[in-house]
């Protein structure tokens, strides 16, 4: 393991096997592993000096060796309803969005797959700005830590609907989500770590094959092919049709309920024709839909649908035996869309 500090490697990245040799190299017994990946996972630390159970030898040893890694956060907003909202710098001077929503006992984590998108959905901010990178497994994971040690509590779920696209950085999200879901990890249920895609069909089959029971959510916006291309055109290659057939093998496959994240745009996809074809997109299947009131983003041409309209789509869906609920976006006094504070942060504000 080299010391030089250019080439330093972080710890989040040795595997189990780099860190036993690297450990071996030092001359110490095994179980030292077990106890500096604790520390590195579990308890998020974000020096050395934490370690206070490995000698101080050893610490001084390793600082010399590898890095901690470790986000900086270059910017926040806090919500009136409590949630908080983050800009984390990664060492590279990448920089992505989280946001930590608490309620009752309860504390939810959006999180970023990717530094940027490069799908380019008409709504989204983020989208607008294209691609810079991915993000590690560790890049994922160390956002829903920095979140639960900022509110001091235990994250109960993580919905990665966040920048990017997941499923077009599907290994890292995957072994991101493992490290959630781990003891040796955050400990969060499967149940409770979805993961939300444009709709990017083969890593929605793949996902199905998965053995672990985490959950899907799937962004529609519209059930109509035109509509939707304009909408989302990084995913116009998946047709509906197909998008339709591959979530009726995924239900087939894991018995799960996925859901279908649906933003409410005034005169785009909420007229009655938008209605019916989304009422028969879900009728008869397995689904649960998640109507999103938009927010008023500055300078963007799309406002969101009334409330009553909204109530129209819920009454209409159930009328078809689809239930459907209105979800009020978490914190819509501080940046609607994801990728807006990472704007206003560049610019000084
Ligand atoms: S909505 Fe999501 S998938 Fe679409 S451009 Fe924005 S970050 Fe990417």
């Amino acid at each position: 393991m080299a010391s030089d500090s250019t080439e330093k490697r972080d710890l989040h990245t040795l595997t189990r096997g780099e860190l036993m040799e690297l450990l071996s190299e030092l001359g110490q017994p095994k179980f030292r592993a077990k106890q500096v990946e604790e520390w590195v996972w579990e308890k998020n630390a974000r020096s050395f000096d934490e370690m206070t159970n490995v000698p101080k030898s050893l610490r001084e040893e390793l600082a010399k060796r590898v890095t901690l890694g470790g986000v900086e956060e270059v910017a926040r907003q806090v919500s009136l309803d409590g949630s908080r909202k983050y800009l984390l710098r990664y060492p590279d001077g990448v920089a992505v969005e989280c946001v930590g929503m608490p309620g009752g006992n309860r504390l939810s984590v959006c999180a970023s797959t990717q530094a940027g998108c490069a799908m380019g959905c008409a709504f989204c901010a983020t989208g607008a700005a294209g691609l810079t990178r991915s993000l590690t497994e560790s890049e994922i994971y160390e956002q829903v830590m920095h979140v639960r040690d900022d509110f001091n509590a235990r994250v109960t779920s993580v919905v990665l609907m966040g920048q990017g696209e997941p499923f077009m950085n599907y290994d890292a999200t995957l072994a991101a989500l493992r490290r959630l879901n781990s003891p040796e990890g955050a400990g969060i249920g499967a149940r409770h770590l979805t993961v939300s895609t444009c709709g990017v069909i083969p890593q929605i089959m793949r996902f199905a094959n998965e053995p672990e029971q985490f959950t899907l959510a799937v962004s529609l916006h519209s059930a109509v092919q035109r509509t939707r291309n304009a909408l989302m055109p990084g995913v116009r290659k998946y047709s509906l049709i197909n998008l339709y057939n591959a979530m009726g093998e995924y239900v087939n496959k894991t018995g799960r309920r996925p859901t279908y994240e649906y933003a409410l745009i005034g005169g785009v996809n909420d007229t009655d024709n938008e209605l019916q074809a989304l009422c028969d997109f879900c009728e008869g299947t397995l689904a649960h839909v998640n109507l999103i009131q938009l927010n008023e983003v500055d300078g963007s041409k799309f406002r969101p649908s009334t409330d009553l309209r909204a109530q129209d789509f819920v009454r209409r869906l159930a009328s078809v035996g689809v239930e459907a609920t209105v979800r009020n976006s978490r914190g819509s006094d501080i940046d609607a869309a994801c990728g807006q504070l990472k704007q206003r942060a560049l610019r000084g504000r």
